[in-house]
């Protein structure tokens, strides 16, 4: 019999992305969803005929009508999960809950999910009784994808690392400020667009508008336009911001490493004005001196989403930047070269599409794994 999933978070980044893929890649057929919404229970569902699904939207707050779940699928974000997850397990729900947020990642009876790297820990762990599955971090699971044949051969002794992080990782309202704050600037600069002024009176000029008082930051909290953010996520109190302190933590739980066997990552997240997919720049320490075309061998054979960009110049900014990567399952990865620090050090630059595999595709394959 066909297991029952109810869908929460269709609506928001991640949640629309899982649809699409779930719609182009058939998965629907395996399944009987049923739509949920924080926001929009008993409105009618506008997903109702691609999925031949409930008519209306059902209230995802509803403890009843989720416990009659098989599954549960939620795109839905932390608050919902912290809200919802343990009343619901605590009350004797005992289905798979499969979610992108955060919240459950580090729990000892959750497993991270990232197939291409950890299938045998999935399916052992679905053997073994585990029911909850919970997506990566986005930068996690693209640079796993990236270095993943680095990580499989043991070669690693450390990462450093950079990140440019696209405005639509954090989530579907701050994506529209970005918007917005590109309409407040263009409304300003179309009153007065004599660019034939002095380059700095201009210059002067869009960061005057950036200060206003009415310009809209209530997400980034400051302009994300025309500048960027070196903070993402909570403060840990420790330096680290939480993006930054999940590198290593979430890295080596999908490696499944012990603490005397982890790999050491670390580094600093950045949020720029990209509209989609995360790039991030790598300084790694390798265990042992291993020539440029071994290491581009290793990478490439790892999995079939990693290429390998020639390390020039017209290769790495046509080919390595997240307007070429975006709506693709690519993970390109370049710059790789030694580096003048020693031979054991490279560097290296990748990106990937944040919501496809630093989200919703690892989640969809976790839904498969469960049929
Ligand atoms: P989001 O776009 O903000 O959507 C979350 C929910 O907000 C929606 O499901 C919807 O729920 C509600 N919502 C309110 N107004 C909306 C609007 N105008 N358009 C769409 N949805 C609206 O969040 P998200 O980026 O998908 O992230 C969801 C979870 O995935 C978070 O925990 C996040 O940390 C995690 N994640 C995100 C990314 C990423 O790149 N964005 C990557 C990895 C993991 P209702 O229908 O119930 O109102």
């Amino acid at each position: 019999m066909k297991k029952t999933v109810g869908f929460i978070g269709w609506r928001g980044m991640v949640g629309s992305v899982l649809l699409n893929r779930i719609l182009k890649k058939k998965d629907f057929l395996n399944f009987n969803f049923i739509f949920f919404s924080t926001s929009q229970f008993s409105f009618k569902n506008p997903e109702f005929n691609r999925f031949n699904s409930n008519k209306i939207l059902k209230d995802a707050n509803n403890l009843d009508e989720l416990f009659e779940l098989d599954i549960i699928l939620t795109c839905q974000g932390s608050d919902y999960t912290n809200k919802i997850y343990y009343k619901l397990r605590n009350s004797g729900w005992s289905g798979y809950w499969i979610d992108a947020s955060s919240d459950l990642r580090m729990k000892i009876d959750s497993v991270i999910v990232l197939d291409p790297i950890n299938k045998k820990n999935i399916i052992q762990s679905i053997d073994r009784g585990i029911k909850t599955f919970i997506g990566g971090n986005c930068t996690v699971s693209l640079m796993m994808l990236a270095l993943g044949g680095l990580f499989r051969n043991d070669l690693i002794e450390w990462i450093s690392f950079s990140t440019y992080q696209a405005a639509s990782g954090g989530g579907s309202g701050y994506i529209l400020e970005l918007l917005k704050q590109i309409k407040f600037l263009n409304k300003y600069l179309s009153k007065d667009d004599n660019l034939s002024k002095s380059i700095l009176d201009i210059e002067k000029k869009i960061t005057k508008i950036t200060q206003k008082n009415s310009f809209p930051i209530k997400n980034s909290l400051v302009p994300l336009i025309l500048n960027l953010i070196p903070w993402i996520d909570l403060d840990m109190s420790s330096g680290q911001s939480k993006e930054e302190w999940k590198m290593e933590a979430e890295t080596n739980k999908i490696l499944s490493l012990k603490d005397n066997k982890k790999i050491l990552i670390d580094g600093t997240c950045v949020r720029i004005g990209s509209l989609r997919c995360h790039s991030q720049s790598f300084l790694i320490k390798l265990k042992k001196n291993i020539d440029i075309s071994n290491i581009e061998d290793i990478i490439s054979s790892d999995n079939k989403w990693v290429k390998i960009i020639k390390n020039n110049k017209n290769d790495s900014i046509k080919k390595l930047t997240p307007l070429s990567v975006t709506g693709t399952l690519n993970i390109p990865i370049g710059r790789i070269r030694k580096l003048s620090l020693g031979n054991n050090y490279i560097s290296a630059f990748s990106i990937g599409d944040q919501l496809l595999w630093g989200a919703a595709e690892p989640l969809r394959r976790m839904l498969k794994f469960l049929i």
